[in-house]
């Protein structure tokens, strides 16, 4: 079974100049979902989704993000942060989004969701906002599966182009969440070197692949096959999460790397393999960034191909 889940909500997000995260963006991955055969459904508000934020963000984070919305600042703590009427809307109704469909994964065998959201998430840190994202979606997810769903072991795959910062040190010190990125470096946001690795009793439980500027598929398919694939079998993951970003594409305005479409129908078979190998096919993916229209359209069909 697979599903894709989405919300009106992420559209309130509305960044007020020509901000290259904009709602046109998850127009074209939804195209992209329908042309790959996927039910696209809209998630209703998530009922533990303000205890689920609380979670893994400062009070005092969640209470500024509201304070800039009331006044109605026109940014939250960096430029590339820009803030609309709905923005907090939005980045709560990708948080539903996010929690709705960790609870259908967990709740069956060999189901495949994926989670079209936008404001992303893999950036945002426990109490600031950065690189577009306000609210730490994946995390939440892995969050919600082993609050409220007792996983003791859920693994993350972020293969956007950038290093997913956020998700990294809200879960560097645990053991029961794996966290593994390939992205492109020394890039932005800085983070991301092969010696982060985790700290305290997460040592071992982070793992960065860290790859240069243009970066194409075989370079990629090296990095993932020779490491990653290997280590989250070592991990053997109930459930495994995935950070979809699409801005490694060879066309991508921000990513310097060269990936075609068939880096990503691969990266969709391999994946949904090891799920089906290790954790009875429960797989989340996550939409992070990706920034051509066109581009975000293809790749999301040829990513979600195999299934
Ligand atoms: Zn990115």
């Amino acid at each position: 079974m697979h599903r894709a889940f989405t919300a009106a909500g992420c559209q309130q997000h509305q960044p007020p100049f020509a901000a290259p995260e904009r709602p046109a963006r998850l127009e074209a991955v939804l195209g992209g979902a329908s042309d790959a055969g996927w039910p696209v459904e809209d998630s209703p508000a998530h009922a533990l989704s303000a205890s689920a934020v609380a979670r893994l963000h400062a009070p005092r984070y969640v209470e500024r993000f509201e304070r800039a919305i009331e006044r109605g600042d026109g940014l939250l703590d960096s430029a590339d942060n820009p803030l609309s009427k709905g923005t907090l809307e939005a980045a709560r109704a990708a948080v539903d989004v996010c929690l709705t469909a960790a609870d259908w994964v967990a709740t069956g065998e060999r189901r495949k969701a994926f989670a079209a959201v936008r404001p992303p998430g893999h950036h945002a840190e426990r109490d600031v906002a950065m690189g577009f994202c306000y609210f730490a979606n994946v995390a939440l997810a892995a969050e919600q599966l082993v609050g409220e769903h007792s996983c003791e072991r859920v693994a993350i795959f972020d293969f956007d182009v950038h290093h997913g910062n956020g998700t990294q040190h809200l879960f560097e010190k645990r053991r029961d969440i794996f966290f593994a990125s390939v992205h492109q470096y020394p890039f932005y946001p800085g983070t991301g070197s092969a010696a982060e690795r985790g700290s305290g009793d997460g040592i071992g439980r982070t793992l960065n692949v860290p790859l240069p500027a243009g970066t194409d598929d075989w370079a990629l398919r090296e990095a993932v096959e020779g490491t990653v694939l290997p280590a989250l079998r070592d991990f053997r993951p109930e459930v495994l999460l995935v950070s979809a970003g699409f801005d490694g594409w060879e066309n991508d305005p921000l990513g310097g790397w060269k990936l075609s479409e068939e880096a990503y129908a691969w990266m969709g078979r391999e994946l949904a393999a090891l799920a089906d190998d290790l954790c009875g096919g429960r797989m989340l993916s996550v939409l992070e960034g990706g920034y051509s229209l066109a581009g975000l359209r293809l790749l999301t069909r040829r990513y979600l191909e195999a299934r």
